[in-house]
């Protein structure tokens, strides 16, 4: 083949759109909803261990019992580990760049045994410590997702 008949070929991928749904579930659908109408955490408790589950869910893996008893958690917590992303990347839940840096973190909400993650309002690591006290501020609008938690604040600086 001759220098002259060598071409870079170039693809596009086009836009592509994948739009899909999906249930939430009870108790997810319950937990979404308080965030949404009263800014209010929703935990559900093992009558046989005691743990409390945040966002609630089905059945206790360890006990394997299913789980009826929901309770109210607090919206403060603590951070239990973080990073600051300073790295964009797409986040999947809304298709868009999140501008960095931003704080994200690992948080424990008062009467809750699991761990959430979502941002953190501070984005200088010499700010943030593992056990600092955290508080949901959430958005204006709602539409019954995470994000209707806009992030925690840190409560001491
Ligand atoms: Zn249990």
């Amino acid at each position: 083949m001759s220098e002259e008949k060598k071409q870079l070929i170039t693809i596009e991928s086009g836009e592509a759109e994948q739009p899909f749904r999906w249930s939430a579930g009870t108790y997810g659908s319950r937990f979404l909803t308080e965030l949404r109408d009263h800014k209010r955490f929703v935990g559900i408790r093992c009558p046989k261990c005691g743990k409390v589950y945040v966002p609630p869910r089905r059945v206790c893996g360890p006990c394997f019992v299913e789980l009826t008893e929901l309770v109210p958690v607090s919206d403060q917590g603590e951070i239990i580990t973080y990073t600051v992303v300073s790295f964009g990347f797409v986040d999947p839940a809304t298709g868009k760049q999140k501008p960095v840096p931003y704080g994200y973190a690992v948080i424990k909400l008062d009467g809750a045994d699991t761990y959430l993650l979502h941002y953190v309002d501070e984005t200088d690591p010499a700010k943030i410590k593992v056990g600092a006290r955290v508080r949901a501020v959430f958005e204006e609008e709602r539409h019954g997702s995470m994000l209707d938690i806009k992030y925690f604040e840190l409560l001491e600086r």
